[in-house]
């Protein structure tokens, strides 16, 4: 008798970026460009070839816009951005012609000649003049492989191929494509590109999907029915999951769900230490279609409302009174709490058509933010005089994003009161000055928090920037993710500065990146001295849980021990054998991955 050998098990590690457990086996999307077409055809089917093209093209859009129109109400504002993005693209009359253009005049097919000019466009990228489109190249990319499919009769809602349960294996999945297909087949998605801040990872969170990103070689390395078990928390994958591996992941969903379940009874205690210190925990937004999830996770006001999505996808700028609409709307959302409005934070990776810097070498580290505010006070005025007249409606705090220095800070202040001036000038009603801070993100902000904590009335520290500023690491990019860390003693040594200075002077002092909504980082922060997190509202229930089991006087003695480690391999080992929280910590393996993420 022939043995029959099983597949050797193999795991793979990953970023986790939408927590949940799931197996079954792998359908593997092969990109569309390894199987496009390519031939001559000739002249005299050039003008038969164009149309096809322009169909597809035609087809695409009337695609996007039906499931735009589907989805709108069910999911927030953020996924419909995107497919605005995606329909801008399709639009682009310069890419469109340059297609056709090759049709015509090499008498390529239809697939040679978009995949060609896309290749065009990509070579091309630092010198696009569409600021637009050459910050969306991986919006780009996606929206024309839809296209390819199309042309070639390949389904582009894919829900023919997936069967349940499936797990959805891409190199880099369009999110027109995870919006369009039938989600009741799909188990979780694993990628080969991307990371934590990828749309795709935002929506496959918003849509809670299991998912993975940055597996490098997850489409050569599984095949087409493997079975593969994965925990998008932890990052990890297995190919060919043995017997004890899928035991071990039963017990782990079993473990998701329960925990799951005991946190709809934490949602609506109080955040209190066990020695009964408060804590006040927000919601960071950016749309007025959020307010229901800060309600449905207990949040205590808006601790961060991300305003630039106002201006995204549109060729002209928002008007005082859109401005005004908005803003009504999420005051008298969380009333009596207060809302703490970010003044734009446009240029660097997020640009609009409308406000465009010039071209830059370094976006991250140019006309960005309070600089660009600044340099367009004709765009920021609006902006503050809205939220002056809002402020009568309830209680407004406005922030002002990537400050490095003072004159910033004195320049913008300046221009709020003359704001003030000129509104009361008019006879429009204005209420009190409101409450103007500072994001503390730059490291030479928080280097000079003794002395910028003498001009704003609180700080609020922007960790996600903080961390990819003071280690120099690019936080969107996969291949460096294993430097990003906000437990980095240098990180945390600049968070300690910034909170004492709030101290010194007075003035409060909240987190609002991504580390406040990660359990054991929140109970440090906590230690440090800062009583205030604002974070992605699902996280609320999971850190009042944490912060409730943990005593004031235990967090202290937690933060000064971590302040004298000298790595953030050290920060991350002493937790893991001090901290001990209701969450399983996931062991750093070259990725960085924030602890507790699990549930
Ligand atoms: C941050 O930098 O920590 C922050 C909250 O702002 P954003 O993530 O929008 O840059
Ligand atoms: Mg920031």
């Amino acid at each position: 008798m022939t043995e029959t050998r099983m597949p050797e098990e193999l795991e793979l590690q990953g970023i986790g970026v939408s927590p949940g457990v799931a197996w079954g086996e792998a359908f593997v999307l092969e990109s569309a460009d390894r199987r496009n077409p390519r031939y001559l055809i000739s002249p005299e089917k050039a003008a038969r070839e164009v149309r096809r093209l322009q169909e597809a093209f035609k087809e695409t859009e009337a695609e996007i816009k039906r499931m735009r129109e589907g989805l709108a109400g069910e999911l927030g504002e953020e996924p419909l951005y995107i497919l605005d993005a995606h329909l801008m693209i399709l639009s682009d009359e310069l890419f469109i012609g340059e297609a056709l253009e090759c049709i015509r005049t090499n008498h390529w097919n239809a697939e040679w000649a978009l995949e060609n000019t896309l290749e065009g466009y990509e070579a091309r990228f630092t010198e696009w003049t569409n600021e637009y489109l050459r910050e969306r190249r991986g919006d780009v990319r996606q929206v024309i492989q839809h296209v390819l499919r199309r042309l070639m009769g390949v389904n582009p809602q894919l829900s023919a191929h997936l069967g349940p349960p499936d797990i959805l294996v891409a190199r880099d999945l369009a999110v027109a494509d995870l919006l369009g297909m039938n989600r009741t087949c799909m188990r979780g998605l694993v990628q080969e590109l991307g990371g934590r801040t990828s749309h795709t990872a935002i929506i496959a969170g918003t849509l809670g999907i299991p998912a993975i990103m940055g597996v490098d070689g997850a489409t050569s390395s599984i095949r087409q029915g493997d079975t593969v078990a994965m925990d998008g928390g932890t990052g990890v994958l297995h190919i060919h999951p043995g017997r004890e591996t899928l035991r071990n992941f039963n017990a782990l969903k079993n473990s998701y769900e329960d925990r799951r379940q005991a946190l709809l009874h934490f949602r609506d205690l109080p955040c209190e230490t066990t020695d009964g210190i408060r804590m006040v925990l927000r919601a960071n937004i950016s749309s007025p279609a959020e307010l229901e999830v800060i309600r449905t996770n207990g949040a205590t006001g808006v601790g961060l409302y991300r305003t630039e999505c106002l201006y995204l996808n549109r060729t002209d700028l928002p008007t005082e009174e859109e401005h005004l609409e908005v803003y009504s709307q999420i005051i008298e959302g969380v009333a009596p709490e207060p809302a703490v409005f970010r003044t734009f934070d446009l240029g660097g990776d997020i640009a609009t058509d409308a406000l465009t810097p010039a071209v830059e070498a370094n976006p991250a580290l140019g006309l960005r933010a309070i600089r660009l505010s600044l340099a367009r006070e004709d765009v920021l005025r609006p902006q503050l005089r809205s939220l002056l007249r809002a402020s009568l409606q309830g209680r407004v705090h406005i922030l002002h994003p990537f400050v490095s220095g003072l004159e910033e800070v004195r320049h913008a202040n300046d221009l709020l009161r003359a704001c003030a001036l000129e509104l009361q000038n008019e006879g429009l009603a204005i209420g009190n000055l409101p409450p103007v801070g500072i994001l503390v993100e730059t490291p030479a902000a928080a280097l000079m928090s003794d002395v910028l904590a003498k001009e704003v009335s609180f700080f609020t520290i922007g960790t996600n920037d903080l961390t990819q500023y003071t280690l120099a690491t690019d936080r969107g990019n996969e291949k460096v993710s294993y430097i990003y860390d906000a437990l980095h003693p240098a990180v945390l040594r600049l968070i300690r500065r910034v909170v004492q200075s709030a101290h010194e002077s007075g003035i409060t002092v909240a987190v609002c990146g991504e580390m406040a909504g990660d359990s054991i980082s929140a109970a440090l922060l906590a230690g440090m001295g800062v009583r205030e997190l604002s974070m992605s509202p699902r996280r609320i229930p999971r850190i009042k849980e944490a912060l409730r089991s943990t005593s004031l006087a235990e967090a202290e003695a937690w933060a000064d021990e971590v302040m004298s480690l000298p790595s953030t391999e050290a920060v991350r080992a002493w937790a893991v054998k001090h901290i001990t929280m209701e969450e399983s910590i996931p062991p750093a393996r070259g990725v960085s991955v924030m602890m507790g993420q699990a549930g």
